[in-house]
């Protein structure tokens, strides 16, 4: 199957990312999010991007005006049973992504694939809620989207295997390298990058060392490019909760438990870069 249009849901900063990356692809790219705010910064921060882009020359003029033009913002989901391929990348909250899904499967015409961003949420669930379990798969894409080559494609009990296909033929025409998983809470990638994160925020809890100490530490003793504490920032500090949260529901292992100063600082509404504040200070 050949995917030609795609409809990102959820303008945050996956969604925004997959956007620009379908549409410097030559897709036509519908970005839906409920918040018209955060279609406005989506639109923001990809025009900047490519306009820096163009600046150093990376772009050309003709390339950023056609790529601008092939992406169309909007709040609501009536178009899209005009697309080939959806890809949710709204927030990490199980009971409103399996909504959405329901939503998705009445809205989207027949043939099109549904896939989620989901860092950790069963596919196969998901699936569940719709009417073409066959056709929903995950397309794990990794943040910075435009920078990080990775794509996890992870198949769904019912995730039939041209989907499973068609899915890494895109992601590898999308300059990425897809690697296929099969269904498990927080897949490959964050059964084993979370619980490290979430292990550092105990550190510091602890007073065992400071955030700058922790990150230090995993920069030049592990060669990690960025810190645990630094990267849970960059992730978002909401986000790698709720992925806490579904490793420790789906394995039921205390080793899975969200450190409660993690917990505390969603609280506080310190989410890390995206809020300006989480274990650093951001301007
Ligand atoms: P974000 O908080 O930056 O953005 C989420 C967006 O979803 C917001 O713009 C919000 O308005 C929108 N939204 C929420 N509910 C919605 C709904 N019902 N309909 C339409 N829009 C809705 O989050 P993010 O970091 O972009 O993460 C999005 C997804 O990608 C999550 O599933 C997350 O686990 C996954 N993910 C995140 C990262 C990361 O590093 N942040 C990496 C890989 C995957």
């Amino acid at each position: 199957m050949k995917i030609q249009s795609v409809a990102v849901i959820g303008a945050g900063q996956m969604g925004s990312g997959i956007a620009a990356l379908a549409a410097s692809q030559g897709m036509s790219v519908i970005v839906m999010d409920q918040q018209i705010s955060q279609l406005e910064k989506a639109k923001r921060v990809i025009e900047d991007r490519w306009k820096r882009n163009e600046e150093k020359g990376y772009i050309t003029a003709e390339e950023r005006s056609h790529w601008s033009a092939q992406l169309q913002y909007t709040h609501q989901l009536e178009q899209l049973d005009r697309v080939d391929l959806v890809i949710e990348a709204i927030i990490e909250q199980r009971k409103q992504k399996q909504a959405l899904f329901q939503t998705l499967d009445r809205f989207a015409a027949d043939h099109t694939i549904l896939a989620s961003n989901t860092s950790s949420l069963s596919i196969t669930e998901l699936a569940a809620h719709t009417s073409r379990a066959t056709k929903v798969i995950g397309m794990h894409f990794m943040n910075p989207v435009h920078r990080m080559p990775l794509v996890e494609v992870v198949q769904g009990l019912e995730t039939n295997e041209e989907v499973v296909q068609t899915i890494v033929k895109l992601a590898r025409d999308w300059g990425k390298e897809p690697v296929v998983v099969q269904d498990a809470p927080g897949f490959i990638s964050n059964r084993l990058l979370m619980p490290m994160l979430n292990e550092a925020v105990f550190a510091l809890q602890e007073g065992i060392a400071s955030a700058e100490e922790i990150d230090q530490i995993m920069r030049l003793g592990m060669n990690h490019p960025m810190g645990p504490l630094a990267l849970a920032d960059l992730i978002g500090l909401d986000t790698c909760l709720y992925i806490m949260e579904s490793l420790y529901q789906g394995f039921g292992d205390d080793k899975y438990r969200p450190c409660p100063l993690l917990r505390k600082y969603v609280q506080a509404g310190r989410l890390g870069k995206k809020s300006g504040r989480g274990f650093y200070l951001y301007s």
